[in-house]
């Protein structure tokens, strides 16, 4: 892999470089698991133009790095143990772990926590357990909430669109050319609000599949408060998608 070393002041920023196929003319900033500087550019993009624009945007870089190391240090690192406080719909909560002696396990939501009885409590199986629950508790709200947004959107006529689930890392959730619409598991960790606004978003590009003033004005009238419920899920997309 190639790298370099940029100038900021007296700070020197090393990197290193991935040159990717699928990026054809920009360079992308990324950080590499141990929150160094990683560089994604295009396939044929020399050593020489890529340091030069990077020492261009010096300071563009090092507040690139500041804002992803904060947003690190945000970011929950889980290890699936008792005590360990987990997200769900937008609370905190209590990660209970007891041990039972039949062999199914089970998973449930108290009013503060949310508690696993299984007989192998090792970090894996618990892990799996809870991404099942939350996977069957989506499967559940997303479609009594999109329920609730197709009544109060006349162009969904006859019968409720589809809903596919998928653990995404990039995505709240898409509508495809043919109407099918995908939403994240990953969203049962966000507040009620933003679940209806991604909901009420995905049910808006039925109508309109581009992101134009027709759309936007679809999405105001199906869900008007949908620039708070963005700004949040945008600030926050680091903790939710995380793990
Ligand atoms: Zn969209």
């Amino acid at each position: 892999m190639k790298s370099g070393v940029l100038e900021h002041d007296d700070q020197l920023i090393p990197y290193q470089v991935q040159h990717k196929r699928s990026v054809t003319r920009r360079i992308h900033l990324r950080t590499a698991q141990d929150g160094s500087l990683l560089i994604i550019a295009p396939r044929r993009m020399s050593q020489r133009v890529i340091q030069d624009a990077l020492q261009e945007r010096v300071h563009k870089v090092a507040r690139f790095l500041v804002d992803a190391r904060e947003k690190r240090m945000e970011t929950p690192q889980p290890r699936y143990v008792a005590g360990e406080q987990h997200l769900f719909m937008g609370d905190l909560r209590l990660l209970e772990i007891t041990f039972a002696t039949a062999r199914s396990s089970h998973v449930e939501l108290t009013p503060t926590a949310i508690r696993i009885s299984t007989n192998e409590a090792s970090p894996g199986r618990i892990k799996s357990l809870l991404e099942k629950w939350y996977r069957a508790r989506a499967a559940e709200h997303f479609s009594e909430r999109m329920d609730l947004y197709a009544e109060k959107a006349p162009w969904v006529t006859g019968e409720r669109p589809p809903i596919r689930l998928r653990k995404m890392k990039r995505t709240w959730g898409n509508c495809s050319a043919k109407g099918n619409i995908t939403l994240n598991t990953r969203l049962m960790k966000a507040p009620p609000d933003c679940i209806d606004y991604v909901i009420a978003h995905e049910l808006c590009h039925l109508q309109e599949m581009n992101h134009g003033r027709a759309f936007y004005s679809l999405q105001s009238e199906l869900f008007p408060d949908w620039r708070s419920a963005r700004s949040h899920l945008r600030a926050k997309a680091h903790v939710y998608l995380a793990d």
